[in-house]
């Protein structure tokens, strides 16, 4: 019932919805697939028709992937270069079959980590009917 109670204007728990985001489900169920395919945000949930085509997600999960796998392969570099001193082709094959790898894995994770963050502040059009009737009807 938590999903009823989501959409009549109750606070949303910012930190399940994170983490179901990371999980590519809904924010709001934690059970129907957020994306369609490897990037795309379907519409709605297709278990319990939550709207999800109001996220404005764009490139912040492309920047967050780029901060977070910046600050973990820069420093692994210097260590691994430090230590032992690969070959400069061994040490750039690993580090670019490394940089491609996790950000492949982190790309759609933090997308739906963004896009939960949105639902769970009702950011753009993610805020209970009620709230944008009201909002439209005083504009
Ligand atoms: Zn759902």
């Amino acid at each position: 019932m938590s999903e009823q109670q989501a959409t009549n204007g109750e606070q949303r728990d910012t930190k399940s919805a994170l983490w179901k985001g990371w999980c590519r489900k809904c924010p709001n169920c934690g059970n129907g697939p957020l994306l369609h395919g490897y990037l795309t945000v379907r519409d709605h949930c297709t278990v319990c028709r939550q709207e999800l085509h109001h996220h404005r997600a764009d490139d912040g999960p492309a920047y967050l992937t780029i901060v977070i796998v910046g600050h973990i392969m820069a420093p692994l570099l210097m260590v691994v270069f430090e230590t032992w001193r690969p070959d400069p082709l061994t040490l750039f094959t690993i580090f670019a079959v490394g940089c491609v790898g996790l950000s492949l894995y982190l790309l759609p994770r933090l997308k739906g980590m963004v896009v939960a963050y949105q639902w769970a502040h009702r950011m753009h059009g993610f805020a209970a009917p009620a709230k944008k009737e009201a909002g439209r009807l005083a504009s």
